[in-house]
């Protein structure tokens, strides 16, 4: 019999990568997922279950229903900006939601979890990568909220025995190869696909958060990282805890580090299109540069990032193409 899988938040942009991968690799991926930043037409690898992670009820009868062998948990308030402005939010979901899920999980006696955290939770990091080891000091209430779910977890392995895998994400980026599914928020925060916007004249230019940071060009760094690399490190993370691997911290990036400045450049040579910048203040709870030192999964989970910024953007920006044809491209003009 397939393995079933609970995925929650598994019809966003990372989770819809993840039900992929997970059905390719043999499972069942279940979505439970409110949708409320989610897509109904992102579950095309399983059933969808409509509900929401602090909602104890349709947990529950969702556990009895479909008794999955483990969770891949991505539900949550992801946007640092929003994180900011309405942190009540941000913990209910993330923090609340989760001490909600463990708790049906116990329930029912699914004891194993891989867990969306992120590096966010590192803040302001002088050394060029980041090794797990890394004190975990977040500078805003996003990460806050998943350094808090990760002590949570790792207490709830050492009382009950439910282990987890804490993935925590660098930025992901791209798209599916054959574009069934990608990066699409309303409003859209993410780097990526607003210079994909500037590039398709949907955007008159791209506002540069802070050209100030003490970085080669000034601004902000990160280590992006294919979406379908990072959705097939959770099955990697899963193969590990069903066979009986006890809990772990890792990292999941590429290790080379890009500057806002470096994708527009990378964008504008690929797409063959001019993407205007101006100078706007930096972006409150940004840290400077936030790259990986990603060892450990290859390590411990024996998973390998395989496609470079390059590969990202002309995947994302095929996928972008796509979605704002459909999507009737006047709605951004305004
Ligand atoms: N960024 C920017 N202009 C934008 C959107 C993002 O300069 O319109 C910067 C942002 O401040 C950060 C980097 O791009 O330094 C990556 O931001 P994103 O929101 O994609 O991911 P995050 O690192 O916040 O998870």
């Amino acid at each position: 019999m397939m393995m079933r899988v609970l995925v929650t938040g598994g019809a966003g942009y990372i989770g819809s990568h993840c039900c992929k991968a997970l059905a390719s690799a043999g499972f069942e991926p279940v979505v439970y997922d409110n949708l409320s930043t989610g897509h109904r037409h992102f579950c095309k690898w399983g059933p969808l279950v409509p509900g929401d992670i602090r909602d104890a009820d349709t947990l529950s009868r969702t556990f009895e229903a479909m008794r999955p062998v483990a969770v891949i948990h991505l539900a949550a308030q992801s946007i640092v900006t929003r994180s900011n402005e309405d942190p009540q939010e941000t913990f209910d979901v993330n923090v609340a939601g989760t001490l909600n899920l463990l708790d049906v999980m116990k329930r029912y006696g699914t004891d194993r979890i891989v867990f969306s955290s992120t590096c966010a939770i590192y803040g302001n990091v002088e050394s060029q990568t980041i090794d797990e080891a890394c004190r975990n000091n977040p500078i805003n209430p996003y990460g806050s909220s998943k350094a808090m779910v990760e002590a949570i977890l790792e207490s709830y392995e050492a009382a009950y025995g439910l282990r987890s895998v804490r993935l925590r994400y660098f930025n992901a980026a791209g798209a599916d190869e054959k574009a069934a599914v990608g990066e699409w928020h309303e409003p859209e925060t993410h780097l990526i696909p607003i210079v994909l916007d500037v590039a398709m004249g949907l955007r008159p230019a791209l506002q540069i958060n802070g050209n100030d940071y003490d970085t080669a060009d000034g601004t902000a760094i990160r280590d992006y990282i294919h979406v379908e690399d990072l959705a097939s490190a959770h099955v990697s993370a899963l193969t590990y805890l069903l066979e009986g691997a006890p809990g772990a911290t890792v990292n999941v990036g590429t290790g080379a580090g890009h500057s806002v400045s470096e994708i527009v450049q990378v964008v504008s040579r690929l797409t063959r299109r001019p993407v205007p910048t101006l100078h706007g203040p930096r972006r409150p709870g940004d840290p400077p540069r936030l790259v990986a030192n990603a060892r450990r999964a290859g390590q411990l989970l024996h998973w390998q990032p395989r496609k470079d910024i390059d590969a990202m953007i002309r995947d994302a920006w095929r996928w972008h193409q796509d979605l704002r044809k459909a999507d009737g491209v006047q709605s951004l003009t305004a």
